[in-house]
């Protein structure tokens, strides 16, 4: 053997970067599992447990394929990498081109050589000639180009149905009584009992018993199937509500695998558009999903290299509140979204895009929460959390640290869109509807409370003039200011 080729646990394809080009004879396949990644955090224990199992899965799959493979446990990657390269004597290394700036940064002095990445669909110098050509980067203008450039929904030079967006029909609250397709538990193997039990002897958060999260690609792709035969047609219409007791509604909960690689974005808009050729899926609900994979994935993505490394740092409204108890902790609150919220995640490591952005950073926006212990708590307790994907949605999307770079105007809102689009708020000791008094609903107060305090950074935004409007016709804002100092206080201390 003359050369190693390094699959880092996040890229487990065998038919993309650099292991599409391995020579059965010639090359050893590494995975290295790091103790200091492991043992870096206090990690949901399911996202440790997928994480773990679902590479050495895969070494085992390579290995019953064919593939000369060595799974390595070490302090650090780099480690790893030396210690086999030593034992094998092999000097010569290759692996993908990696997916965040720290693993670059940790082959900065390393002899490797990097083989662009193509688990995603667009290649770094497309996206950066899009960027640099823009004067704000909006999505939907890089979705379009996308939708081209794919050839995806199209007729001929038009979209198909004669719109690109169909939102408009989307994004409707769950009738009463509304349950989706619950998503089926796997069976778990040896392996997997294995990692859980080595994972029980780590300090981690959540409930340790994994249910929903697939560790082989033949669990992933029968994940991809059961979302496009139950779950896919109505995506559109709910992909915006937060029923209770529907904790996935209509989502496809197929991040974990297109960020770890157990699932190729390709294979997905392929099974997509498979299905709504056969005629049963609405054109927006396709469309919609159609977006989330070629648009925002990609979008995100490309904007995590081109703003840099120091974007995760932004923090421009000066936001420095320690994290909420709430956040660790769902009995620390009254609020039900919030318990409900952050219970489910204790519960299953995941919570679909409206919680995450308008519950759950919609809060630690709201709170002026610091932008970095925010970020931590995310990547800590989603089983989806990878850093290209988690700093550009919780600085940029989710908390506007970065004076709108990414989003025009902040995602905030008061209790009357979480009431609106969700079923906590019948079940609150608040009311959404009030910003002053007894049950004042703390979503509603701090939202205008913001918008007071930070009206000098929006009253030059006209996406923001509504809202401002709305703002000058409060009779009660003194009342709102105490109110929200002293919620403020609590949410801090875990009082309400
Ligand atoms: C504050 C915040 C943090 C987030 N952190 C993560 C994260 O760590 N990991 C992660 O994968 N997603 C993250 N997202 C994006 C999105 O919420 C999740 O991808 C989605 O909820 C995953 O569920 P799903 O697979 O059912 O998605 P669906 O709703 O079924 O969408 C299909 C796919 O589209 C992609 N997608 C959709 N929205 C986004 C987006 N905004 N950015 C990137 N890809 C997107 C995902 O790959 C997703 O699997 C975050 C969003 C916010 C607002
Ligand atoms: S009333 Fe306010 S705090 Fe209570 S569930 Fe509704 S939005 Fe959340």
């Amino acid at each position: 053997m003359n050369r190693i080729i390094y699959v880092p646990h996040d890229l487990l394809n065998k038919n993309y970067g650099a292991l599409k080009l391995a020579d059965k004879k010639n090359d050893l396949i590494v995975l290295v599992e790091s103790a200091q990644t492991v043992n870096g955090k206090k990690w949901h224990s399911q996202r440790l447990q997928f994480i773990i199992s679902s590479a050495r899965h895969f070494a085992q799959e390579l290995t019953e394929s064919g593939y000369q493979v060595v799974y390595q446990k070490s302090a650090t990657t780099l480690a790893g990498l030396i210690e086999v390269g030593k034992e094998h004597k092999i000097d010569k290394f290759l692996t993908t081109y990696p997916t965040s700036f720290r693993r670059l940064e940790s082959f900065k002095d390393f002899p490797i050589t990097f083989v662009d990445n193509d688990f995603f669909l667009t290649p770094m110098a497309q996206f950066t000639e899009w960027a640099k050509a823009q004067k704000s980067f909006k999505m939907e203008s890089f979705y379009r180009q996308q939708r081209v450039k794919l050839n995806v929904l199209m007729d001929g030079k038009n979209p198909l149905g004669g719109e690109w967006n169909y939102d408009h029909e989307n994004r409707n609250p769950v009738p009463k009584g509304y349950k989706s397709h619950e998503l089926s538990a796997f069976t778990f193997d040896d392996i997997d009992k294995e990692v859980a039990s080595e994972v029980s002897k780590l300090d981690t958060w959540g409930n340790s018993e994994n249910k929903y999260w697939a560790t082989t690609r033949k669990q992933a792709l029968k994940r991809l199937a059961e979302f496009i035969k139950y779950n896919f047609e109505k995506f559109g219409a709910y992909e915006d509500a937060m029923p209770i007791n529907n904790w996935s509604v209509n989502h496809s909960a197929i991040s974990p695998y297109l960020n770890n690689g157990l699932l190729h974005p390709l294979e997905v808009v392929d099974a997509a558009v498979k299905k709504f050729e056969e005629g049963e899926i609405p054109l927006a609900s396709c469309e919609g999903f159609i977006r989330q994979i070629i648009g925002w994935r990609e979008y995100v993505n490309g904007m995590y290299w081109f703003l840099g490394d120091d974007y995760r740092n932004e923090n421009d409204l000066a936001a420095n509140r320690k994290l909420l108890p709430l956040f660790d902790d769902p009995s620390k609150t009254k609020m039900n979204c919030l318990s409900t919220i952050v219970g489910e995640i204790q519960e299953n490591a995941w919570t679909h895009h409206i919680p995450r952005l308008m519950v759950l950073s919609n809060l630690a926006n709201l709170t002026g929460v610091t932008p970095s212990e925010f970020l931590d708590w995310m990547r800590r307790v989603f089983v989806d959390a990878t850093d290209w994907v988690m700093v550009p949605n919780v600085i940029g999307m989710g908390l506007h640290a970065d004076a709108g770079i990414m989003m025009t105007k902040p995602y905030i809102s008061g209790g009357s869109y979480i009431s609106k689009m969700g079923q906590y708020c019948k079940g609150c000791v608040y009311d959404p509807k009030l910003r002053v008094g007894e049950k004042a609903c703390p979503f509603t107060t701090l939202y205008w409370n913001y918008l007071d305090e930070h009206q000098d950074k929006f009253n030059k935004n006209h996406r923001m003039f509504q809202q401002l409007n709305g703002l000058k016709r409060l009779k009660d804002l003194d009342e709102v200011r105490i109110q929200a100092k002293q919620f403020l206080k609590q949410l801090s201390a875990g009082e309400i």
